[in-house]
C-alpha cells in the first residue's frame, strides 16, 4: 500500500477519481480515500497544512492504514533565485528550518536523532524525477495555453535539491533571506515535507517530497500562492503522480 499525501484538497482532489473501488475512510479529522491507482494499492488524503498536522496524518498512514512507502506533493515558495513559478523541486535532503534547540545542540538538529536533515533514498529520487519529465512532456494534456501564459510558464524545469520545511508561510525577502543564510542552497521552503520525511525515517519507510514552485517566497506571494492554488496546483499533481504510477507499473 502506498500513501499519497497532499497538505491542501487543491493538491490531491483531480486524484480521487482516478482511484478505483474507492473507499472514503474518516480518522483523526482527516478523511482517506482508499482504492486501486494504475494497478497498486494506494490510500490518499490532505493532512491539512503544517508539520504536526503532516507528522499525524503521515504517522496514521503507517499505522492504520499500514503504507510501505509515502509519495507526498504539494507547493512551495522558491528560495534559489533560478527557479521560476512552474519549476518543481523534487527533495533530496529535508530540512526542518525552525527547529533550533542551540546551544545545547547545534541549530536544526533533530533531537535525539543527531541529524539535521532526512534524505530520500536514491530509487526514490529517480523515479520522482523521472516522473516529473514526462509529466512536462505531456504538459499539454493537464495545462492550458491559457493558464500557462497567466503563470509565464514556459520550459519549466525540474531540479533535484533540498527543501526546508517549517511552521511559517514565507512571503517577506528578508525572512526568505535569513531561511537561505542559515540553510545555503536550500531550494525551496514549505511547511510539511520534513515533518512527514522524519516520521518515515522513524518507522523505516522510504518518503519522496515533489514540490511545484507556487510563489517566490516573497511579498508576491500572497497573490501569486492563491491564484497558483486555485488554478494548476492540482493539474501538476495530477499529472505528476500518475507518471509516477504509471513508471513504476512498467518496472514491476
Ligand atoms: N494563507 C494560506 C496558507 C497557505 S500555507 C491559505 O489561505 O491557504 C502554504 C501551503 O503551501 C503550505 O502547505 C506550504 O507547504 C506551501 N507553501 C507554498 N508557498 C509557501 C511559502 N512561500 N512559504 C511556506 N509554505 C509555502
Amino acid at each position: 500500500m502506498i500513501g499519497i499525501m497532499g497538505a491542501m484538497p487543491e493538491e490531491i482532489r483531480h486524484l480521487i477519481p482516478h482511484i478505483q473501488q474507492v473507499s472514503r475512510k474518516e480518522s483523526g479529522m482527516r478523511e482517506y480515500f482508499q482504492g486501486i491507482l494504475h494497478d497498486t494499492p494506494v490510500v490518499l488524503v490532505f493532512s491539512r497544512m503544517g508539520k504536526v498536522a503532516a507528522a499525524t496524518t503521515a504517522t496514521n498512514l503507517i499505522l492504520e492504514f499500514g503504507v510501505e512507502e509515502i509519495i507526498f506533493t504539494g507547493v512551495a515558495g522558491a528560495l534559489h533565485p533560478e527557479l521560476r513559478i512552474g519549476d518543481v523541486v523534487v527533495g533530496q535532503h529535508l530540512y526542518q528550518h525552525d527547529m533550533d534547540a542551540s546551544p545545547i545542540m547545534p541549530r536544526f538538529e533533530i533531537p535525539l536523532l543527531e541529524r539535521q536533515y532526512f534524505e530520500t533514498p536514491r530509487l526514490q529520487t529517480d523515479r520522482a524525477m523521472a516522473a516529473v519529465r514526462r509529466f512536462f512532456e505531456k504538459m499539454d494534456a493537464y495545462i492550458s495555453e491559457a493558464e500557462k501564459t497567466q503563470f509565464n510558464i514556459q520550459a519549466p524545469a525540474v531540479v533535484l535539491g533540498d527543501i526546508a520545511s517549517g511552521d511559517v508561510f514565507v512571503s517577506a525577502h528578508a525572512h526568505k533571506e535569513a531561511i537561505s543564510e542559515g540553510l545555503p542552497g536550500v531550494q525551496c521552503v514549505e511547511m510539511e515535507g520534513a515533518a512527514v520525511a522524519q516520521v518515515c525515517y522513524e518507522f523505516e519507510i522510504p518518503c519522496t517530497v515533489i514540490r511545484t514552485i507556487s510563489d517566490a517566497a516573497n511579498e508576491s506571494s500572497e497573490v501569486d500562492f492563491p491564484r497558483f492554488i486555485e488554478t494548476i496546483a492540482s493539474n501538476y499533481s495530477e499529472g505528476i503522480v500518475l507518471e509516477w504510477f504509471r513508471q513504476r507499473k512498467d518496472l514491476i
